[in-house]
């Protein structure tokens, strides 16, 4: 497994290929991201952002959503994957907010994973991004590449991956390293085509260097 030091020179140079990394779900307050959030599980970022314009038109506020029926909310996010199982979510979620939290997104995560549809990926990405507070959110990205350089061991759980990652990054880098994984898995080390051949962090990753092995073997 890597080292605190070299998880953190690894992370640095993914910090330098993607200075610009950032959450890509569009939001103008806590609420509108937490909905965002619930949406975007099996599906894509830029299908939600597709969506939740004229979703946040038509229910502005958890009270709105809260108000409305389940077939009212379907037309907005129809394009979205599991759209039937997430309108529930939504709908019940709003209406918790008001009930318990006097209609305001929480502030912990364990107030948070208490909503409908909520876990703990979700809760933290709504903790760092919505209210600046440390978190990192495991997401698929975030696993791959932890596990791929060996920053944790291969048959960890993302609750593991999670921990590991808490253990070995300073807590004020953790929001903009869960945004830098991302991007860094999303568009370099991608699942089905990781760009190793041209990855300035090969000379450190086991599995790059074993993907270069097969694929100069395939060539010669
Ligand atoms: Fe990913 Fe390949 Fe770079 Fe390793 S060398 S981090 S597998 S792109």
């Amino acid at each position: 497994m890597l080292s605190k030091q070299k998880t953190m020179e690894a992370i640095e140079k993914m910090y330098q290929m993607f200075p610009e990394a950032h959450g890509e779900l569009q939001h103008n307050n806590p609420y509108e991201l937490l909905i965002a959030v619930i949406l975007s599980a099996q599906a894509t970022d830029v299908s939600v952002n597709k969506a939740t314009p004229a979703l946040f038109e038509a229910f502005p506020t958890p009270e709105d959503l809260a108000a409305a029926s389940v077939e009212e909310i379907i037309p907005k996010i129809k394009t979205i994957g599991l759209y039937r199982n997430k309108a529930k979510n939504i709908k019940a979620c709003a209406q918790q907010l008001i009930e318990n939290f006097g209609g305001q997104v929480p502030t912990t995560r364990e107030a948070l994973v208490s909503l409908p549809g909520v876990g703990r990926k979700t809760a933290n990405v709504v903790l760092g991004d919505a209210f600046g507070i440390p978190a990192i959110a495991v997401d698929t990205h975030v696993e791959r590449v932890s596990k791929r350089l060996r920053i944790c061991k291969l048959n960890a759980s993302v609750l593991e991956v999670e921990e590991t990652l808490m253990r070995k990054i300073p807590e004020d880098l953790w929001v903009k390293t869960h945004h830098t994984l991302i991007f860094f898995g999303r568009y370099h080390c991608t699942a089905r085509n990781p760009r190793c051949e041209v990855c300035p962090l090969l000379d450190m990753c086991q599995e790059g260097k074993n993907r270069m092995k097969l694929h100069n073997k395939a060539k010669s």
